[in-house]
């Protein structure tokens, strides 16, 4: 997908941390380390990007956000700012490994044309052990005008020595009714706004993806329709074949969901919000069959299957295993 034109404007649960990050940054006293945590989906990257683009905008200032327009914010759009770069695994669920570690700390030293270098580390809980020791360095004795921004759902996974070297920059969880809200701008059909924001467990970032992605909202149709295959219990087969078509990072956490779904129907006699977007004549029956004790231990097992479903194992034999302990009791 080519890379926006103009700048997002940012959802307003973020509009608190991004005044005060931008300003200080004006100011001059924006730290070396800045480490943005917050929940999956909430819009960590939007957070950082923004900020990063405002800092290279050669209109922009105070608060306000960046023009989108001019060389500066059109180079970083596109990627090819020479003052910013992205430290990422390099696939998804991977490692981020000491060697691209390297390579950013290089590039914090070069001297460049700006008054400010940043390096983006998403997500930083990725960063392995020797990878966040290489780092640790720049952070305690960092080259004039470096910044790290580093991104974490779980900033705990990350060293304490590296934590104690950062200011955590807390990114809030929306409640239901203003990430809804925000998700409104991007489709007027409420009930797609609701299924969207179920299908993505409450993640708003990723719900405003499945309504405005064709491609997205495709993947979650499918994962639906597998999810219904594994509540109607046809088989090994059956069922193996029909999650064989999904993507596992994204099948096992919404899974995960319905297990939970299942269990939260069998306590208040009412599915959640993610168990409605299945008929509750397969739900129902699928939730008082395997019962509470059942439906517990696969949901702690698909917690497993969900750590696994990053790593280069068989997908699918993994698939049967996950059929074949569904249809368990
Ligand atoms: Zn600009």
């Amino acid at each position: 997908m080519d890379a926006p034109v103009v700048a997002e404007a940012l959802p307003p649960w973020l509009e608190k941390p991004w005044e005060g990050l931008v300003q200080r940054a004006r100011q001059g006293r924006l730290p070396t380390g800045l480490l943005i945590h917050g929940a999956t989906g909430v819009g960590k990257s939007l957070l950082t990007r923004a900020l990063v683009q405002a800092l290279l905008c050669q209109r922009a200032q105070g608060s306000e956000p960046a023009c989108g327009e001019c060389n500066g914010c059109r180079s970083f759009l596109g990627g090819v700012h020479p003052e910013v770069m992205s430290l990422e695994p390099e696939e998804a669920g991977k490692e981020i490994l000491i060697a691209a570690a390297r390579e950013a700390i290089e590039f914090l030293g070069l001297s460049g044309s700006g008054d400010l270098r940043s390096v983006m580390i998403r997500p930083a809980d990725a960063l392995n052990s020797n990878a966040a020791n290489a780092l640790l360095k720049t952070l305690e004795e960092p080259p004039s005008g470096a910044v790290l921004i580093l991104e974490a759902a779980q900033p705990a996974r990350l060293p304490a020595t590296i934590r104690s070297r950062c200011q955590m920059i807390e990114v809030p969880t929306p409640n239901p009714g203003e990430a809804k809200a925000w998700l409104r701008g991007f489709a007027e059909d409420p009930n797609a706004v609701d299924e969207a924001y179920a299908a993505s467990l409450g993640r708003p970032l990723t719900a405003r993806d499945v309504l405005v992605d064709p491609e997205r909202m495709a993947q979650w149709e499918q994962d639906r329709e597998a999810l219904t295959t594994l509540l109607r219990g046809p088989g090994i087969t059956a069922m193996a074949a029909a999650m064989q078509r999904c993507l596992p990072e994204s099948l096992i956490p919404r899974l995960q969901a319905l297990l939970v779904a299942a269990q939260r129907l069998l306590v208040t006699g009412e599915p959640d919000a993610f168990g409605q977007q299945f008929p509750r004549e397969l739900l129902e029956p699928f939730a008082r069959h395997k019962g509470a004790r059942r439906l517990a231990q696969l949901s702690a097992e698909a917690l497993v299957w969900q750590r696994q479903a990053s790593r280069q194992l068989n997908p699918q034999l993994r698939m049967e295993d996950i059929a074949l302990a569904i249809l368990r009791r």
